[in-house]
């Protein structure tokens, strides 16, 4: 039975957007038994930036973000990139698992 706004429960979630739907699904798989409540404003989940239609859409690699690789000294830094794009990765697994 899912928490009402009034129940005690483990972990309160504000936004259903892909940040906190992702933390919840990882909760449950690490933590079965903690109770969860997601608090959404809208009407619908990922309505606001998650929403396809309010982002470009594209799926973030660190290879296509400017700012990951400032200039520092006459000299292009990378590891930035090279951290985000990792974790990207590591996204991408967990959401294949997902899918599975
Ligand atoms: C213009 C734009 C382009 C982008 N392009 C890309 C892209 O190409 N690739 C990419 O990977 N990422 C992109 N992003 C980034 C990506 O969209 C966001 O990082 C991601 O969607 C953020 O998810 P979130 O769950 O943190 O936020 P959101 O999806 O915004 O979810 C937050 C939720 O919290 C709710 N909320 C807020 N305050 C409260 C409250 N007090 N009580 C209850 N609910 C509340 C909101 O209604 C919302 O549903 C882009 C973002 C923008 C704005």
């Amino acid at each position: 039975m899912s928490p009402s706004q009034n129940d005690r429960v483990d972990v309160a979630l504000v936004g259903a957007g892909v940040i906190s739907t992702t933390l919840s699904v990882m909760l449950r798989e690490l933590q079965p038994d903690w109770s969860q409540l997601i608090i959404e404003r809208q009407d619908i989940p990922a309505s606001e930036s998650s929403d396809p239609w309010n982002n470009a859409g594209t799926g973030h690699s660190a290879l296509c973000e400017l700012n990951y690789t400032p200039e520092v000294n006459g000299k292009v830094d990378i590891t930035k990139a090279v951290n985000i794009n990792e974790k990207f990765q590591v996204s991408r697994q967990f959401w294949s698992y997902l899918v599975e």
